[in-house]
């Protein structure tokens, strides 16, 4: 299996090649030259399959300069009831991603029970795994330097903490995340992660690892890498939990399900995507936005029009704040018919700041595709998660009530709808208790997180800084 940019100007790499890179050359993103396909007797023989056995069963068909017995290890290692052990009254700790079910047709899937209680763990893992592996055979060692106004950031950093041949160098603005992911941050005593706090806003912080970067120098030097939610790893590990997710709810193949995914960079809703190409009956996939409604606006009217920074609303969804829905590229490049020139053309538009229409394409996006969307705010945000509490007993966090919102509304009755649970109550507390007047309920080993020690230096805004900081510290 070889991989091809959505630009179509990059020679095709194995998996890898690009596993612990970002964007491909020319400026695309990485997918799969083909999808693989899984029959309706495949479907059946990994209908009863446990997460570890199903994720072995997909990755294994994308993966395959990775041999076998390894990549079998690599996830049986990752995907254990220990590591996602956070499950809601009702749920078993081993089905990794339990559903929970709110009424009939109606289903919760919990991506969150991971460390840092949001579903980026569900990949960022994996490629913990998958680096230190990849690292190890070549002899090589990475520098990981990223930005994060939270969740990102301290995913990438429990995935990859003592991991041997990898350093984090993570940059966050200094006073500005909730107490609770500081603390989830800075806590870490590793010596291989580095917490990193700017005295500037996210943007800044951003702006210093672009200007890193940029520097291809220092970036060669240093063996600059970066987790993003670009990086192909992330997306094909996402992929799984929409299998488990669909054989948890049905009883044979002939039946259809429709997900609703709470979106901001289509890194979730793209794995969903790619889960229907190989062959899973879903029905719909629904792209639930919070008030920053870029791919809401497209889904609805055919035009992309990404936002700059300066008119990107700060929400109570924050993790779903985005201006450019990074990941969309590769959808496009589908819905182009896989033709890398016509991709290229349209983000040359998105990158000098302009936009794009493909509303001649809707009918085919909305039927071919299964794409529908919806948006929600802040008021309908919190009506949500009082009226879950209410009806259902389920206290449920800020993003999942924006695609559990999305969800009722666009619903065919008939059809089961899995709405994705992105985080728990517990990470965003403050919202929580405006929503429901009380202070969620917390993993227990996670009390009192905000009294260890912690460690992390202050850094003004200055490219020189970071540098110098890396140098010294590697
Ligand atoms: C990152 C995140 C999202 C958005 O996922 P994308 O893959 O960027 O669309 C939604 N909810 C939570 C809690 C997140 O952390």
């Amino acid at each position: 299996m070889k991989y091809i940019s959505t630009r179509g100007r990059s020679p095709a790499l194995s998996f890898s090649e690009i596993l612990l890179g970002g964007l491909a050359p020319d400026g695309g993103l990485y997918l799969p030259e083909h999808y693989p396909q899984f029959s309706d007797d495949d479907l059946t023989a990994m209908r009863d399959m446990d997460y570890r056995d199903l994720a072995f069963a997909i990755l294994s068909r994308l993966i395959d300069d990775i041999p076998a017995a390894d990549l079998k290890t690599i996830i049986d290692n990752t995907y254990t009831a220990q590591v996602y052990g956070f499950t809601r009254a009702g749920q078993h700790a081993e089905d990794i991603t339990p559903t929970l079910k709110l009424e009939d047709n109606l289903y919760l899937l919990s991506l969150s029970n991971g460390p840092t209680l949001a579903f980026k763990d569900m990949a960022m893992q994996l490629l913990g795994h998958l680096f230190e592996y990849v690292l190890n055979k070549t002899g090589e060692t990475t520098n990981i330097l990223g930005a994060t106004s939270g969740d990102t950031g301290s995913a990438a950093e429990y995935a990859m903490r003592g991991k041997k041949g990898v350093r984090v160098f993570m940059l966050s603005p200094h006073q500005k995340m909730s107490r609770f992911q500081t603390a989830q941050m800075f806590s870490l005593q590793d010596d291989n992660i580095f917490n990193i706090a700017v005295k500037g806003v996210f943007d800044d912080a951003q702006d210093m690892v672009k200007a890193v970067s940029n520097d291809h120098a220092f970036k060669a030097k240093y063996k600059i890498g970066a987790v993003n939610s670009i990086n192909w790893g992330r997306i094909v590990a996402q992929v799984v939990y929409y299998f488990k997710g669909y054989f948890a709810v049905t009883q044979h193949n002939q039946q259809k399900v429709s997900f609703s995914v709470p979106s901001g960079n289509f890194g979730n809703v793209c794995a969903g995507h790619i889960a229907r190409m190989m062959g899973l009956p879903i029905d719909k996939l629904v792209v639930a936005t919070n008030e920053n409604d870029v791919l809401d606006e497209f889904f609805k009217t055919g035009q992309y029009r990404p936002r700059g920074a300066a008119n990107t609303y700060h929400t109570s969804s924050p993790s779903m704040d985005i201006s450019k829905a990074s990941n969309f590229e590769r959808f496009v490049f589908d819905v182009m018919g896989q033709d890398g020139a016509k991709v290229s053309a349209l983000w040359q538009r998105v990158d000098q700041g302009g936009s794009f229409d493909l509303s001649s394409l809707l009918p085919t996006i909305g039927a071919e595709f299964g794409f529908v969307s919806g948006s929600s705010n802040h008021a309908s945000r919190m009506q949500t998660i009082r009226q879950t509490k209410e009806k259902y007993g389920v206290v449920i966090d800020t993003h999942t009530a924006d695609g559990l919102k999305v969800a009722l509304e666009v619903r065919d009755i008939a059809t089961p709808m899995v709405v994705l649970e992105t985080a728990l109550p517990a990470k965003f507390e403050d919202a929580m208790v405006e929503a429901l007047g009380e202070i969620p309920p917390r993993p227990t080993s996670l009390n009192g997180i905000e009294a260890l020690p912690q460690k992390f230096a202050v850094m003004d805004v200055s490219v020189d800084a970071i540098k110098a900081f890396i140098e010294a510290n590697t």
